[in-house]
């Protein structure tokens, strides 16, 4: 399970079960590398605060001692699903605080690991870890995602 994996759960359980399976979708995908290019280019006068975690995470920020985790979104369309995503990088390392970061939109939403958030999260990947360890992806059902997906080709050709 990966917080990529959570937040393609929380959009289409048969892309969560793609990307958990390693199959990939079109890597040119405009959206995709419009959001990548959001994450690198928004915070690159911050360098020298800033630490890129393996990858996984778009911002490690040390703030007066206290981590923060920070996650840079292209739009607030998805930021449900953002939310969870984030809060999964947050119990996976042990912070309470996180911001997702919508450049475009200059907009910042703090996100918190309280104890309900950590429940519901849990419950959450229980689920979708049951989703993904079933052996064949669930059929693919059509929505608004689907337009912008990198999948598109692989459900719906
Ligand atoms: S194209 Fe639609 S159904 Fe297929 S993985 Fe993407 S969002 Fe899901």
């Amino acid at each position: 399970m990966t917080g990529s994996v959570l937040q393609a759960y929380m959009i289409c359980k048969r892309q969560a079960w793609l990307l958990a399976h390693q199959i990939t979708g079109e890597s040119d995908n405009d959206l995709l590398v419009i959001g990548r290019l959001i994450a690198q280019d928004s915070y690159s006068k911050d360098k020298k605060e800033l630490k890129i975690f393996d990858g996984i995470v778009d911002v490690v920020r040390n703030e007066k001692g206290k981590i923060k985790i920070i996650e840079v979104k292209k739009s607030s369309k998805s930021s449900e699903s953002a939310k969870y995503q984030l809060l999964f990088y947050m119990w996976k390392l042990s912070v309470k605080e996180g911001e997702i970061r919508i450049p475009k939109e200059k907009k910042i939403i703090k996100v918190f690991l309280t104890n309900e958030n950590e429940k519901k999260l849990l419950l959450l990947l229980e689920e979708a870890e049951k989703v993904i360890n079933n052996k064949v992806p669930p059929e693919p059902v059509q929505k608004s995602y689907c337009k912008t997906c990198s999948y598109n080709l692989f459900c719906w050709s």
